[in-house]
This record gives structure tokens, sequence and C-alpha cells, in this order.
């Protein structure tokens, strides 16, 4: 099988430590593997994504060294892939319309919250007729696509850095929307989960390498893979990176975009050198690499479960050493 990776940034914002550290992990693998690195940006949420910051993923990523194989791919460029598959699950009645709204939603959450029970959508449309959505369309509603889940679903996967991950289709929420309205399209807006799995598969990825912040995702995504009738990647769920607290980093640390470091001073080498340190350690113990010394060494056993802590020492000590 030929490795296919790719790291899929949202442009919201410049390059965040967090996108260039899994971009670090993919490049690396592709480049152990003799695979291929793709660059794909996931612009579908039209109101944050600006072009500026695409530029600035784009133009941190070459300053670091992370050359993609393939892409820049945009996903505002791919709707209609997107709409083909929302109607080919809806044709084999794995999605449907729900006209719930946002005040119905509420009410259902504040009520689950009153007993105690985890918020979620309780299905509640999945069964409408013929007549109920005519009227529901005849008042104007525009509905949200939903995907079935099933509370008696198990989603187990193998993860190349976790190991065997159980959940549980009870734990996600609910059917999940997989798509908005738009302006006079029923489902032009696709979104995340529903998007990403259409674009992995169109771009044959092998194995997605991303935040163990997507876990809930990927349990998702793999039913839906499922339901299109297509393979299922491999997974590997990287550890966050936190901060000396142990916290996730966040903004609120003050410096979390690659401009940032740069500004501050630190070398493009040394960056590379100590990302792929957060959270991955050397056979040999070596702590000071080129990433091309770091690709012939790499592999995702010897990424870490446990969260990569942010050492300002051990980054100013490499720094030091180019
Ligand atoms: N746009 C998502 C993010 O930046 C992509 C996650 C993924 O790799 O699937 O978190």
């Amino acid at each position: 099988m030929s490795v296919r990776v790719r790291i899929a940034p949202s442009p919201t914002g410049n390059l965040h430590i967090g996108t260039a550290r899994t971009a670090v992990f993919n490049w690396l693998y592709a480049r152990n593997q003799k695979g291929k690195f793709i660059l794909r940006v996931e612009d579908t949420d039209i109101e944050r994504s600006r072009a500026e910051y695409t530029e600035n993923i784009k133009s941190g990523l070459t300053w670091l060294g992370l050359n993609w194989d393939e892409g820049p791919f945009f996903q505002t460029e791919r709707l209609d892939k997107y709409r083909q598959a929302i109607q080919t699950l809806i044709d084999k009645g794995l999605a449907y319309p729900c006209y719930c709204t946002s005040q119905e939603l509420d009410e259902m959450r504040e009520k689950q919250k009153a007993a105690n029970q985890a918020p979620r959508y309780d299905n509640r449309h999945r069964h409408l007729n013929a007549e109920q959505i005519a009227e529901f369309e005849a008042q104007g509603k525009k509905p949200v696509i939903r995907f079935k889940i099933e509370d008696n679903q198990q989603i187990v996967w193998n993860d190349l850095v976790r190991g065997k991950v159980i959940w549980q289709g009870s734990d996600l929420g609910g059917d999940m929307v997989i798509a908005r309205a738009s302006e006079g399209d029923t489902f032009g807006q696709p979104l995340y989960n529903l998007a990403v799995v259409v674009d992995d598969m169109d771009m044959n990825i092998s194995h997605v390498i991303r935040g163990e912040d997507h876990i809930a995702n990927t349990a998702k995504q793999i039913l839906l893979y499922q339901a299109l009738g297509s393979q299922v990647p491999e997974f590997a769920h990287t550890p966050l990176i936190l901060n000396p607290e142990g916290k996730k980093l966040s903004k609120r640390d003050g410096v979390t975009s690659i401009d940032d470091f740069r500004k501050m001073g630190f070398v493009a080498p040394a960056l590379v050198n100590y990302m792929t340190l957060l959270g991955w350690t050397s056979p040999d113990g070596e702590e000071i690499f080129t990433l091309e010394e770091a690709a012939t060494k790499f592999s995702l056993e010897r990424v870490n479960k446990a969260g990569a802590k942010f050492d300002w020492d051990k980054l100013d000590w490499i720094n030091s050493q180019y």
C-alpha cells in the first residue's frame, strides 16, 4: 500500500504550533515511508476563513522546510463532491432532513440537563413522513441534514499511537449534522466530518495522523466511511501540546503561531527539531537532528500517548545548537 498522508488546516488563523507539529509528523512519516504528503485547506467555514491565513500557513510550512507533494486543495472548490455524498447517504436511507429550530434544540438540552443527562439530539426528526416534510417546506423552513448514528453501534479501531480504541454510538451525541442549507441550496454547506471523509476517500489517504482532540470525530468519520462504502484509513492520534502548567497550549499562553517564534529569533531548523521532539523520541536518544535525519528514523510507534509539555529551556538550548 502506498502511504498518502495529509494535513488539513482551517485558514481561520496564522499557522499554529499545533498544526505545524502535526505537519512535522505527517511529513516525517511520508518521507520515511516514501509516500506523499498532501496539503488541503479546509475553508468551508466561509465566514471565518481568510485568504491571508492560507498564505500564512503556506509560507510558514515552506519556511519550516515542510514541502508538500500535492495541493493545496481547497474544500470550497469541491462542493459538488460533498453534495453527491450527502445525496448518496439520503438515497441509502442513512441521512435525513431535520427541521428542528434552535429554540427546540435548546429546550431539548435544557430538559436533558435537568435530568442529569448528557446533551444529545434525540433523533426526533428521523422518521418524518413525506407530508410532514412538505409542511415544513411550505412554512419556508430550511433543514439541516443529519446522518444516523445507532446507539448500540460500536466503533473500534487500532490506533497506531494509542492502541485499540472503542467508542459506543450512544456517546456520539445522537444523529449528527453533516450539512446545513445555504442560499438556494438545501445542503450547500457541508460540515467538517462529512467533508473530511469525502476528501480523504477521494485523495486516497492511507493514514490520518492528527491531534488527539479529534478522537471523537474519528469515531464519527469511521461510520461515514462505512456508510459510503469506502475502506477506512489507518488512524494515529498524536498527543496535545501542553503549556508548562500541563494545560492545552492556547492563545492565552501568548506565543502560539509560527510567526511568533520566528519573530522571537528562533531559526527554522531548530524549531522543527524541537517540534519533532514534542511527542516523539528518537530510537538512539539523539536530540539534535535535521528533518532529513529524523525522517530516516521516524516511526509512529515511538510517538508518546501522554501530552507533550512545552519546554522553553529546551527550545532555547536546541536553538543555540544551530
Ligand atoms: N481542519 C481540521 C483541523 O485543523 C482538520 C483535522 C483533520 O486533520 O482532519 O483541526
